[in-house]
């Protein structure tokens, strides 16, 4: 028997997001129930006859979702909260209920919260766990379309993410137990979907345990073993006990322990381990190889996936062995060919690039390759993937010599300001004369529909230059005017000229290319459409210092310049794989020096550099977390370290959870911090309050997730609450968050509020 191959996941948003439409249609009440399940149907039709036609062993089902993968679970097993009760007889109904609340028939229910798929950028929904938790079979989705796939012809694999990840994914939502002692109620539930597939006729079933390259606990080790024991006495399936995001490292001998049939791993992550998995693994178990990356989209380097490949084979007979890609392919655009804008993706950046559909094929092509010396076909694609290969790797594109140069020159002391903080605000004070608990936002204002219609126009050509500028320049005087008469301290442009917080930079900065349709799914129905990352980045000219410059000159009110952060930018991006991460960071890092200095010199007094994707980055592992904070705090201080003392910086983070990276946060040495607070009550200063963050900080004091207009009783509640820990000298006051996705109306109204209690805690 020949290597096969083994697809973990195929993209389910369509190749022209049938699926966001289809939903988003039906959730307006354009198209009937019908509709939305045959359009998702036809998308996994084609999903499944592409992979069929291009030879995949190992083709996915239950890899479609219409929400999310660990939802679809809940609802399989019934994990389903208390307050939904009244929608349990439409399954589709609740689905989206719990994904994304239902207020509608008198009934009003939030949603489940939701947080991000491990180290990606994908969001799933918390699964909630009550103390006396119980499950009970209430779909079976994954025999479902299993069926359907069968009825088509097609014998797949159902994919299911896997008992333990599933419960060390979730939450407990009152106190007194730990969740992962449910496995022993949610096996038997488990283990129903699998009978059932098995009667249905699967052969194989896919169990996603991506928590293996996670640091565990003895209890979820324990678990492991538990759940796979139990698993393996109750059914005949072939259990494809899969792995992703990393090496196993030392959960290494518990996975190959756990009596699957094959077990996958992450290559791309985790090259160096194959051999030493090879050799662990008992005589009865397979291995498919995770070569071909699913989280980016450059092409596969056949050469080295083949030398890899090789290594397993030292250890194991090719029948033992599939090659696959490192994790679903979820994570990538679907389709190159369709892209065929030549300006935004010059096709010399095209030729090195690979989506989920050509992912596929490179999966074939290696397994065909790794057997022997390969087809025709196969051999021919070799020669072209080494053509390819080396011309990136010699591009001009991608290598800039000045930019290198600058890299290495770059010395411990430009990420150092000139003076420690206490000297530096001293100055800022002089500099700025703020009042006790100054006032200010997050950076954007409303972007309208007008707003936004400005640039498509001008995209398309509909707006010359002169008459797009025109039109920001008055939405910027608008925006000015407002905060003045608000009575707002720090005030700012507004971002009416930016599409996307990394998008709008990526564009001015040399070494970013972008798709026309290289969506990816983010959550639901939402996809984003990340930049590409394929050369050494430089700035060629100043990005924002216009915009800042002509607000500043409607006011004597200090206006603060507004710049995305190297790590958000890094984060948001597909990144060259090249060379390593912390290396194009530094490079973006350098570019946003640069503005950070222009600004300075065009007069702008106050700057801040949004940082919202820290701790998104954050490595799997605790032993890995160091050496990136260290790196991200590096970048951050390189792009904020060029300016005088007067000049203040500022950092803004939309999130809650500082506890574990407090330290870092304040090595990051922003002037101010603005960060989130309003939905935690406060309670998130805590973290900062015992580490005694010495700088400036701004607790958010209203959600601006919500267009409900927060009181000003409310607000100088939160502000009372944070003088408690904080000392008042060192506060700022401010919003959650950006404006941009609010109305005018509610924004004004909830800045008067806040200003006025601000006023109040002055007195
Ligand atoms: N300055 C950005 C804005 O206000 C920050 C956005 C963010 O934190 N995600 O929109
Ligand atoms: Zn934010």
């Amino acid at each position: 028997m020949s290597i096969r191959t083994n697809i973990l996941g195929y993209p389910r948003i369509g190749v022209n997001r049938e699926l966001k439409k289809a939903e988003e249609a039906y959730w307006a009440g354009k198209i009937t129930k019908k509709e939305l399940l045959d359009a998702a149907a036809q998308i996994r039709k084609e999903n499944w006859q592409l992979q069929k036609e291009a030879g995949i062993d190992l083709i996915p089902s239950n890899d479609f979702s219409f929400y999310d993968q660990t939802l679809d679970l809940s609802l399989s097993v019934g994990a389903i909260p208390e307050r939904y009760n009244a929608l349990k007889d439409d399954l589709l109904e609740l689905y989206f209920a719990m994904a994304h609340g239902y207020q509608k028939n008198g009934i009003d229910v939030t949603a489940m919260e939701m947080t991000k798929w491990f180290d990606t950028n994908y969001h799933y929904i918390v699964p909630e766990f009550t103390k006396d938790q119980q499950f009970k079979l209430t779909y079976n989705k994954a025999a479902s379309e299993f069926a359907e796939a069968l009825a088509l012809g097609i014998k797949t694999k159902p994919v299911l993410v896997g008992p333990v990840t599933y419960l060390l994914l979730g939450k407990e939502k009152e106190a007194g137990f730990n969740r992962i002692e449910l496995i022993d109620r949610l096996l038997p539930v488990y283990i129903e979907i699998l009978k059932e597939l098995e009667s249905k006729g699967a052969e194989y079933v896919q169990i996603d345990e991506p928590s293996l390259c996670t640091d565990l606990s003895p209890e979820a080790k324990d678990a492991y073993r538990k759940a796979f024991d139990a698993i393996r006495k109750a059914t005949r399936l072939k259990i494809i006990l899969t792995t992703y995001f990393g090496p196993l490292a030392d959960n290494a001998a518990l996975a190959a322990g756990l009596g699957a049939d094959i077990l996958h791993i992450d290559l791309v992550r985790a090259p160096e381990q194959v051999g030493s998995i090879a050799a662990l693994l008992p005589n009865d178990i397979s291995l498919s190889l995770g070569v071909v990356d699913g989280r980016n989209i450059w092409k596969n380097d056949f050469r080295q996936s083949l030398d890899i490949i090789e290594k397993a084979k030292e250890k194991l007979d090719s029948s033992r062995l599939l090659v696959a890609t490192s994790c679903s392919l979820l994570h990538s655009p679907i389709d190159l060919d369709a892209e065929t804008d030549d300006k935004t993706l010059p096709r010399e950046v095209k030729r090195w690039l690979s989506f989920a559909r050509q992912k596929v094929s490179e999966v074939v092509t290696l397994a065909d390759l790794a057997d022997g010396k390969g087809s025709y076909a196969a051999q021919k694609a070799l020669h072209e993937n080494k053509a390819d290969i080396q011309d990136r790797r010699t591009s001009a594109l991608t290598n800039n010599a000045e930019v290198q140069k600058r890299l290495e020159a770059v010395t411990p002391e430009m990420a150092k300001r000139n003076s420690p903080f206490s000297e530096r605000i001293r100055q800022q004070h002089e500099a700025l004369g703020l009042p006790l608990f100054p006032t200010t936002t997050i950076g954007s204002f409303p972007q309208t529909t007008e707003v936004r219609s400005w640039r498509s126009k001008f995209k398309k050509g509909e707006l010359s230059k002169d008459e797009y500028i025109a039109l920001l320049k008055g939405e910027i005087e608008k925006t000015i005017r407002i905060q003045e008469e608000i009575g707002l301290d720090v005030l700012v442009h507004g971002e009416s000229e930016r599409n996307d917080m990394v998008e709008y930079f990526g564009e001015q900065l040399s070494g970013f290319a972008f798709t026309r349709n290289g969506w990816v799914q983010s959550y639901g129905s939402r996809c984003v459409k990340p930049p590409v990352i394929y050369g050494d980045v430089s700035r060629p000219n100043a990005m924002t210092v216009d915009w800042a410059v002509y607000a500043q000159s409607l006011t004597d009110k200090p206006v603060k310049g507004m710049l995305t952060g190297p790590v958000t930018i890094l984060q948001w991006s597909f990144v060259r794989n090249d060379q390593p991460r912390a290396l194009t960071m530094k490079q973006i890092a350098l570019a946003i020096r640069d503005e950070v200095t222009d600004l300075e010199k065009a007069g702008i007094k106050v700057i801040q550099i949004d940082e919202p994707a820290i701790r998104e980055g954050l490595p799997l592992r605790k032993v890995d977390r160091d050496e990136y904070l260290d790196k991200a705090v590096e970048a951050f201080r390189i792009s904020a370290s060029g300016v005088k003392d007067s000049t203040q910086i500022h950092t803004h983070m939309c999130y809650s959870q500082f506890n574990d990276i407090i330290r870092h946060i304040a090595l990051m040495d922003a002037d101010v911090i603005t960060i989130e607070c309003a939905r935690s009550q406060m309670n998130l200063l805590g973290a900062f309050a015992e580490f005694k963050y010495p700088n400036e900080i701004g607790p958010g004091v209203y959600d601006i997730h919500s267009p409900r207009v927060p009181s000003v009783q409310e607000m100088v509640e939160l502000l009372r609450k944070a003088s408690q820990v904080i000392n008042p000298a060192q506060l700022w006051v401010n919003p959650d968050c950006g404006l941009k996705t609010r109305g005018w109306t509610e924004t004004e109204a909830s800045l008067r509020n806040m200003v006025q209690a601000a006023v109040l805690m002055r007195k």
